[in-house]
């Protein structure tokens, strides 16, 4: 071994000699049992012991041999101590070192690699002491314990850490080690992302990183919990850098486990400010993206009220439209339409319960001259009125319509038997009796009213409203102002009137009327002086049919208007084409109805006409009942002015039927008195008709009227007449009433 260079080997022979000095240490025990003693302490130490001497080694224990390789005692003893070092310069080297300790009398320590008796070099650590340090050549004590396994546990250890350090330092995400809050380690990462320099955040407050005293604080109360479980805490939080300035990290913290009772924590550190500017971005979107929503959606039910509005508006103006297409415009009544959907009903209710319906139908008297007298204004009021009269008269569960014109119907529910639809027209008819009041006017008017019932006089609705129209049709015939049931032995005249009302505008369109012509005579001169246009109608179907039976019903109409404008215009365009091919120029007579006389624009329409076929005045001569006059004097003296200042020439025909008051004759501008047809038949015979021709006569001389004599059929009674005074004619006699194209039957009549 290496006592130092100046010891010499001589050292072996003392080894006797220092066991027992070894076993004098150990104790007073005597000697062999000492040695003995020795050489179990020897023999089971774990350590390898070696005994060197002068450079050389004298005794080993069973450890070292193992430790070194070596099989026995015998390979050792002798040997250089340099043996057990890798080379000459470690041995050396390790003299140097060892070599003024052991001579000191201090032990040596160390670790160095020595050599194994194949070569192979481990980790040794040394202990030496000199046995005696005045006297080196007494040897040296060697313990040694081969540390390779320890060095290299260090070595790992030592390479583990150095890893670790560099994951620590070199991790991208900042690693903090809080120790009782103060920070112990901190990395790289950590430093820059809080804007430190090396070493600086340790030993720092945890709370140095936080943004105020009470976020800290805030944190650690949030995370206590959840760290002290072991489990690791994760959150994002406000964090504040070196300058100040603040940023926002994601924090996950882990407490460490072998802290005890210490609450020590690792912190990981990740900088998520943009993350979060980002996230900050998406929310303020998203918000942004919200607050639109909610707009849109106020604009929404904003315009969702409007279409509620609208649908609302909407639906009261299809009320208002299902109003007025199913009531009547001027009275509000229910029209046509909804009558006929409540007759429908009416019907469907009255089958199930076996009741009667009566179905009313009314038209008033003479409303249409009341019409055409007054103006519609005045019309429209009395409707107005009526209406109200008849809802007035009947139940509220009952219904009035209006059909149209003067024509209503009343329907009655719930009736048990026809009296009491007989009771309800009564009333209606007493409801009718209390003059209108219009303006200035006082119109007094009646109804007709014609009932048909459910069953027996019809089961469905069409049948029972033709049937009450007829009824009432009946009532009218038979003098206005009452009411009629339907009865299917309703008189002839009756359905045929209500017939041929039917049918005369389909004659006045297709063209089934015509003017037949009577020439008026003037029996001095031997002369035609005028001629009569009267009206015909041949019916494709029905024949001739009269006029005397139809102008009357025309009037209940209001066919009498058109009627009569196409008659004035037919017969003034025919006598323009007479003159035209040289006929002597006479006046056309023509026939005016009540109804025209008193229509309010007669005098405008023939004025017109008269115009449109560019006749003279003087050459039209309207004839105008007794009747008609007889109804209301100072109107019809009224009208017979304006027709006067026309200049139209105004006969009075039917004369002498009409009761006219005498005085009121005698202020009528009129032209020329038609002595009826009736005093003429049996003026031969009748002495009666012959006075009353010859009053007729005087009267018409007296007033320096024109008079003539109608139907005059035979010769005695023209020559009665021309006895009587009368000069002009017009009969059979001399012609009948003739088609234009009979020119010459018309112009030379065979009987002058
Ligand atoms: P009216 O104005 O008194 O006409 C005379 C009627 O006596 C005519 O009958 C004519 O054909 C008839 N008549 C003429 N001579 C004789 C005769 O010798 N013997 C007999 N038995 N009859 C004779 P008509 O054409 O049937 O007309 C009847 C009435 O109808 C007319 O009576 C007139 O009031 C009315 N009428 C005819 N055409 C028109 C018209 O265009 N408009 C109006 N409003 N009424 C008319
Ligand atoms: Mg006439
Ligand atoms: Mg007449």
């Amino acid at each position: 071994m290496s006592e130092g260079a100046p010891r010499s080997l001589a050292e072996t022979g003392e080894r006797r000699h220092s066991v027992r000095r070894l076993a004098d240490r150990v104790g007073e025990t005597p000697l062999p049992e000492a040695v003995r003693d020795l050489r179990a302490i020897l023999e089971n130490a774990t350590v390898g012991i070696l005994f060197s001497k002068n450079r050389r080694l004298v005794q080993a224990n069973p450890q070292f041999l193992q430790m070194f390789g070596f099989a026995s005692v015998e390979e050792v003893i002798g040997q250089p101590g340099v043996i057990l070092y890798p080379s000459q310069e470690a041995y050396e080297a390790l003299g140097r070192e060892a070599g003024p300790l052991l001579a000191a009398g201090k032990p040596f320590r160390g670790e160095i690699q020595m050599r194994r008796k194949d070569g192979t070099l481990f980790w040794c650590r040394l202990s030496a002491k000199a046995v005696n340090p005045q006297a080196p050549q007494e040897g040296t004590i060697w313990i040694m314990e081969d540390v390779t396994d320890e060095r290299e546990t260090a070595e790992r250890l030592k390479q583990a850490l150095a890893d670790q350090e560099t994951i620590f330092n070199n991790a991208a995400v900042g690693i903090m080690y809080v120790k009782e809050r103060v920070v112990v380690r901190a990395n790289r990462k950590l430093e820059e992302l809080f804007g430190y320099g090396p070493g600086e955040m340790l030993g720092r407050s945890a709370r140095d990183f936080h943004v105020s005293e009470e976020s800290f604080l805030r944190l650690a109360e949030l995370a206590r919990e959840t760290l002290w479980r072991g489990e690791t805490f994760v959150t994002e939080w406000p964090a504040k850098r070196k300058d100040g300035s603040e940023f926002w990290v994601r924090l996950t913290g882990h407490r460490e486990a072998n802290a005890g009772e210490r609450f020590d924590v690792v912190w990981i550190f990740e900088d998520i400010t943009e993350q979060r500017s980002v996230q900050e971005e998406l929310r303020r979107i998203h918000l942004e993206l919200e607050q639109r929503v909610i707009e849109r959606t106020a604009e929404l039910s904003a315009a969702n009220a409007k279409l509620q509005d609208q649908i609302f508006e909407r639906m009261q103006a299809e009320q208002r439209i299902w109003h007025i297409a199913h009531h009547d415009a001027l009275t509000g009544l229910p029209n046509r339409a909804l009558l006929t959907d409540r007759l429908e009903q009416a019907l469907a209710q009255a089958t199930r319960s076996a009741d009667r319906v009566a179905v009313m139908f009314l038209d008033l008297d003479r409303f249409k001259s009341i019409n055409d007298t007054l103006g519609h204004e005045v019309g429209d009021e009395l409707l107005k009125e009526i209406a109200q009269r008849l809802k007035g008269a009947v139940r509220a569960a009952d219904t009035v319509a209006r059909l149209g014109g003067d024509e209503f119907v009343v329907l009655l529910q719930d009736i048990t038997d026809p009296e009491d639809a007989a009771r309800v027209a009564e009333k209606i008819i007493a409801a009718f009796a209390p003059p209108v009041k219009i303006g200035p006017h006082e119109l007094r008017s009646s109804t007709s009213i014609g009932i048909a019932l459910f069953p027996e006089d019809g089961e469905d609705a069409y049948t029972l409203m033709r049937h009450a129209d007829t009824a009432m049709y009946q009532a009218k015939r038979s003098g206005r102002n009452q009411f009629h049931f339907f009865s299917a032995r309703l008189s002839e005249s009756a359905r045929r009137a209500f017939h041929i009302e039917h049918r005369l505008a389909a004659a006045l369109e297709k063209g089934w009327l015509s003017l037949v012509y009577q020439p008026l005579i003037d029996y001095e001169a031997r002369a035609v002086c005028g001629m009569e246009a009267l009206l015909r109608w041949h019916d494709p179907e029905e024949g001739e049919i009269p006029p005397a039976e139809f102008i009357p019903i025309a009037e209940d109409s209001d066919l009498i208007q058109p009627l009569g404008e196409w008659v004035l215009r037919t017969a003034l365009q025919q006598n323009r084409r007479w003159q035209e091919a040289g006929r002597p120029l006479v006046p056309v007579s023509v026939n005016l109805s009540p109804r025209q006389f008193r229509h309010r624009h007669l005098v405008d329409s023939i004025r017109a006409i008269l115009a449109e076929t560019g006749q003279p005045a003087r050459l039209l001569e309207l004839e105008i009942t007794e009747s008609t006059l007889a109804h209301d004097v100072e109107t019809a003296r009224a009208r017979l002015e304006e027709l006067a200042g026309l200049g139209v020439r105004l006969a009075i025909d039917d004369f002498g039927t009409g009761y006219s008051n005498l005085l009121a004759l005698k202020r009528f501008p009129v032209d020329k008195l038609k002595i009826d047809r009736s005093f003429v038949r049996d003026l031969c015979e009748d002495p009666e008709d012959a006075a009353i021709v010859a009053a007729i006569v005087g009267l018409a001389r007296g007033l320096g009227l024109d008079m003539l004599a109608e139907g005059v059929e035979t010769a005695a009674q023209r020559d009665a007449l021309i006895a009587l005074g009368c000069r002009r004619f017009h009969g059979y006699l001399f012609a009948r009433p003739q088609p234009a194209a009979q020119e010459a039957a018309i112009f030379a009549p065979a009987g002058l």
